[in-house]
């Protein structure tokens, strides 16, 4: 049976199929661009990479153009073979508490939840919308990037702003990539060998967030109302004194609409570096000597290690620590700075290991605690889910 899952962004399209239950993908690709008279639309044959660039004028027409290239690249032979479509939604608040059959009531339902997300839903709800218009009588069911935090204590989730404010709009905590905090701790637990455990997962890509993993379940993650909060990333600043917006608005006379976007998009790495907002220009810069690039890290580093200390609190020890995504995964830079900073914790990383690319078990014999370097797949998740999902 294949089963496709999809992440829609507000001019992006990121794709892949599965079979399933074997779960192996058959292709993968995406369109970026969309919108515009320079859109690309990349979709893997064979495992090379098939590059067109073309206009394509809304999500409809991406997903279109996919069918089309799924038939002429004989990848399938007729649509009547996807048994069904999994959509990455990220916020699915706190109504969603798992993945959940797409039906008009549900749309509505995720379109009601937009203000809390206004810069995904309105794309995620795009994507949806195209594929059950493509597919009318497939099956289609909506993974939410909130769902795995739902799990946590509401003296975690809560903020200490006027209870109104969650009463009225929702304010709180929800955290974010679930998806990947899920698949990464489940497969931590399998390789501890029991479900009766304390994690921290440490998913660091340009987006970036922590989650304390008590017994399988998220208790506490960094991320909070949007992805803004909590530890530094590629671009945004992560935790900040709100009374900066205050000083800043009034000295550069900008809106509150303009200084939430330098939070967001020019903060970070980008920010204290002044050039770089990926990882690797920023270790490589480091190590040439760029004093503001060693400062972006270094903050970032600071950050990360006061969340793990506070989860080990929270928990009362740790069994494992779980690197993942872009930085967590590729990085033995980071993994290193990190555990070096850790070894009150029990925490003792093997150089040798933390430089052997693909190895998940990456600490000392003699370390109390377990360094795992994980590969995340929210794609797989998202084809579970739908076969899951009644
Ligand atoms: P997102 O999904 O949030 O866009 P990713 O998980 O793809 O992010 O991670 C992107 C980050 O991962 C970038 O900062 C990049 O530098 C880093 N990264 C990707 N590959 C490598 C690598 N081979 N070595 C070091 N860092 C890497």
């Amino acid at each position: 049976m294949k089963i496709i899952a999809v992440n829609a962004g507000s001019s992006s399209l990121k794709f892949q199929l599965f079979e399933m239950p074997s779960e192996e993908v058959i292709t993968k690709g995406l369109v970026e661009r969309i919108g515009s008279n320079k859109a690309v639309f990349t979709i893997e044959v064979d495992g090379e990479k098939v590059v067109t660039k073309t206009p394509i004028k809304d999500h409809k027409v991406a997903v279109s153009m996919l069918f089309e290239a799924l038939s002429k690249h004989k990848i399938i032979k007729d649509l009547e073979e996807i048994k069904g479509v999994g959509h990455r939604v990220v916020q699915g608040g706190e109504k969603f508490l798992e993945s959940t059959l797409i039906t008009d009531e549900v749309v509505e339902e995720v379109r009601k939840l937009n203000p809390l997300a206004p810069l995904h839903n309105p794309a995620n709800i795009i994507g949806i919308e195209s594929f059950r218009k493509a597919l009318p009588n497939v099956k289609q069911v909506a993974v939410f990037d909130t769902t795995f935090h739902t799990t946590m204590p509401r003296e975690n989730f809560m903020y200490a702003t006027p209870y109104e404010w969650y009463e009225k709009y929702g304010v709180r905590k929800y955290g974010f990539h679930g998806t990947s905090h899920q698949y990464v701790s489940e497969r931590a637990i399998e390789l501890l060998g029991r479900e009766e455990s304390k994690i921290i997962v440490l998913h660091l890509g340009n987006g970036a967030s922590l989650s304390a993993v008590l017994n399988g379940k998220s208790i506490d993650t960094t991320m909070g109302l949007t992805p803004l909060e909590g530890i530094p990333m590629g671009t945004r600043s992560g935790n900040i004194d709100p009374a900066i917006l205050g000083l800043v608005q009034q000295e550069e006379n900008l809106s509150l609409t303009e200084l939430l976007e330098v939070l967001n998009k020019k903060s970070g790495y980008l920010g204290v570096s002044g050039k770089y907002t990926d990882n690797r220009d920023i270790v490589a810069e480091m190590n040439n000597g760029c004093d503001r690039c060693k400062l972006a890290l270094d903050i970032q580093i600071k950050r990360i290690v006061d969340y793990i200390g506070s989860y080990y609190v929270l928990m009362g020890g740790l069994d494992a620590l779980v690197f993942t995504a872009g930085i967590g995964e590729n990085s033995w830079e980071v993994r290193e700075l990190i555990c070096n900073k850790l070894e009150v914790l029990g925490v003792k990383l093997s150089e040798k290991k933390n430089k052997t690319r693909g190895l998940e078990e990456i600490n000392c014999c003699e370390s109390k605690v377990k360094v795992y370097a994980i590969k995340t797949d929210e794609e797989v998740m998202i084809a579970r889910e739908v076969l899951r999902v009644k």
